[in-house]
């Protein structure tokens, strides 16, 4: 991966510091003369201010130069496609939520008792549906063994609509976290292609600016949707409380897919037995289709930063299995328009 801030760290800082203090030295310059023949006295503050005020405006009027506008030309293209990109994994990452339980219904419920307890902390129990109240050795419990805790308490029943639903979702997942990191290392070549055209102050320190001056969108990864379920626990007092939060994130979507297949297979509840898609076995039929693009022939040796997934040929919803003969690996964009068609 490029190291960005390689890139910026060895411009000089020094070329920014002469421009500052040229510019700073020619307003003073200005306004001593001014000075002297209006008879004001100027403080150094104006001066700075002015300065800098100044160097805003030049920052503005390279922004909106003929210079700047050709740059961003030239390299639109491949900002565009990192925009599509980045549109995708923001698709991806629209994860279906687990409703371990059903709406039954809404129900208030306050702490009425008459007894000065310090019970301040029941006013903050979420009564949503990813939290359970519950006791402190359950929370206790849930820490050490976190899958097979959610997996009771949230509901997850170990069945094979059960296990290809959280497939699905480690199977998006995984893909949009893989697709944000070669966003992220696309971005950086292009714009480390293009920082000798472009003047070192404005590299240094309007960076994120050009970057939206050249129009790049981003994918906030923080924003990623790993769903959180949490155990609660509060003493009947309120006196103490303890909370174990288990993330759904990539390596915990891998252990629950993991377990609930061995919960399948012990109970014999299907005869057949397929490939479970977990990130090992992505990584396996990209391997074994050598990390090219089954339909166009794509790969990562002719575009490195070439987001690859993992497709089941006969789709799922129309009887397909997870077998390794109906997997096959995919690029992004035709993996895009393969679903879209599907629709
Ligand atoms: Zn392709």
């Amino acid at each position: 991966m490029i190291n960005y801030d390689s890139v910026i760290m060895n411009k000089s800082n020094g070329k920014v510091i002469v421009v500052f203090i040229l510019l700073y030295g020619l307003i003073s310059g200005i306004f001593s003369l001014l000075s002297q023949a209006l008879q004001l006295f100027i403080t150094p503050a104006v001066i700075l201010l002015v300065t800098s005020v100044f160097l805003l405006l030049l920052v503005e009027i390279y922004f909106r130069s003929k210079r700047f506008k050709e740059i961003k030309k030239s390299i639109e293209f491949h900002i565009n496609e990192c925009n599509e990109l980045n549109e995708y994994i923001l698709k991806l990452k629209e994860g279906e939520i687990w409703r371990g339980s059903q709406f039954v219904g809404q129900a208030f419920l306050s702490d009425t008792s008459r007894n000065n307890f310090q019970r301040s902390y029941w006013s903050q129990i979420d009564n949503v549906n990813d939290t359970i109240n519950c006791s402190l050795s359950i929370c206790r419990n849930a820490k050490s063994d976190p899958i097979k805790y959610i997996s009771k308490y949230f509901n997850i029943i170990p069945t094979e609509e059960n296990l290809v639903h959280f497939e699905n979702i480690l199977n998006k997942f995984e893909s949009a976290e893989t697709g944000r990191k070669l966003l992220v290392e696309q971005q950086h070549k292009l714009i480390s292609g293009i920082s000798s055209k472009i003047p070192q102050l404005i590299f240094k320190f309007w960076n994120k600016r050009l970057k939206e001056e050249l129009g790049f969108s981003f994918v906030e990864m923080k924003d990623i949707h790993f769903q959180k379920f949490t155990f609660q626990y509060v003493s009947s007092g309120g006196n103490s409380s303890a909370k174990c939060v288990v993330i759904l994130d990539i390596d915990n979507l891998n252990n629950l897919v993991i377990y609930l297949n061995d919960r399948i297979n012990f109970r014999k509840s299907i005869k057949g037995q397929r490939a479970l898609i977990t990130s090992y076995l992505r990584l396996q039929i990209k391997e074994r289709d050598n990390f090219t693009c089954k339909i166009c022939r794509n790969s990562v040796s002719i575009e490195p930063n070439l987001l690859l997934e993992i497709d089941h040929i006969v789709p799922v919803s129309k009887g397909g299995l997870s077998s390794l003969d109906n997997l096959q690996t995919l690029c992004w964009r035709c993996n895009r328009s393969k679903g879209s068609k599907m629709i």
